[in-house]
């Protein structure tokens, strides 16, 4: 069984539609990569798996994780709170709004161990949390453990987050930009730590990125979004090397920084990404596609044979 199944998710605010009938799932120690530009849908669908959506967000469809006897979806608080920090895990962006500033990173560490009861006691969980800072290859994770948020790099406090993600040994963890904010170096190492991490705990991992080199680096498999759909599925290195879809085309086209046009111009793909409700009936695309024909009016479906999808008419090298 898959550690994490989406089935049929549907986001929406009074009415607009945000996401579309989004299906996917990650097994056990897969690592899947969820890309698109900002307003594709991406984070808002991480946020509806993790049940953080704001209240204003209907959702409909369905959200499993596996040895959860429940939907997510709809599910109560209280339900919710003893998933979330135990059988899944997320690692934001911005450590600094996630971590508590006037808390030692150590305890916030053992916290989530003693919320969930994974520990049976303070000294048991401040022991593990110590441990833990060891396996995110922070310095002296003794000390450390008594460090102060602010006392700490943005690398350094992301590596915390990681840890306090990983400290009940979830099923499945999801990332959400967790490097844009560091310099490449930092973000090099914190991408090598988070496959290793989840690789040796064989844990489900979905990373959420507008950033293909990223997803390159650290996953097997690639969603990619678009107007709340997902418009591509398959392995990183088939979807990367011979997209299908003419989004997917674009996104490659444009982190390509020695593609030009015929004009010398970097490539980018035209137009903007429209805003929530505005996507063009059809295919949701089809404003922005060089490629557009009289069918795309109509929406296609996504299309998926063995691990290969797209969702497109006119899909890039013919339809095989
Ligand atoms: S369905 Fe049509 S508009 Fe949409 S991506 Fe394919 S060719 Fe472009």
């Amino acid at each position: 069984m898959s550690a994490l199944t989406v089935d049929s998710l549907e986001l929406s605010v009074a009415g607009i539609p945000l996401v579309s009938g989004v299906s996917f799932s990650v097994g056990a120690g897969e690592r899947v990569g969820l890309i698109g530009e900002s307003g594709s849908g991406k984070s808002l669908t991480a946020t509806a798996v993790m049940g953080l959506l704001p209240d204003e967000v209907e959702a409909a469809g369905s959200v499993r994780l596996s040895e959860v006897d429940h939907d997510l979806v709809g599910a109560s608080e209280k339900q919710l709170a003893r998933v979330r920090g135990r059988r899944m895990a997320m690692v934001f962006q911005e450590p600094m709004t996630a971590l508590n500033p006037s808390m030692r990173v150590g305890d916030q560490v053992a916290e989530i161990m003693l919320i969930h009861g994974t520990k049976p006691d303070k000294a048991a969980a401040r022991a593990a949390a110590v441990e833990l800072l060891a396996q995110v290859r922070l310095p002296q994770p003794g000390e450390t453990a008594r460090a102060y948020p602010h006392q700490l790099s943005g690398g350094q406090r992301q590596r915390v987050m990681l840890a306090i993600a990983l400290a009940n040994d979830p099923a499945v963890l999801i990332c959400d930009e967790p490097t844009t904010a560091l310099d490449v170096t930092v973000q090099a190492r914190m991408l090598e730590l988070i496959r290793t991490a989840t690789e040796e705990r064989g844990t489900a991992l979905l990373f959420i990125t507008h950033d293909l080199a990223v997803v390159a680096q650290t996953c097997e498999r690639v969603l990619v979004m678009y107007g709340g759909r997902l418009v591509e599925t398959g392995p990183v290195k088939e979807v990367f090397t011979a997209p299908k879809h003419p989004y997917t085309r674009g996104l490659l086209d444009a982190s390509d920084l020695e593609a030009v046009d015929e004009h010398g111009r970097l490539r980018t793909i035209p137009g903007a990404v429209p805003g929530a409700g505005e996507f063009p009936g059809g295919c949701v695309f089809r404003n922005r596609c060089t490629d557009a024909t009289g069918q795309c009016a109509e929406a296609p479906l996504l299309s998926e044979v063995d691990d290969r999808g797209f969702a497109c008419w006119n899909p890039v090298g013919g339809p095989a």
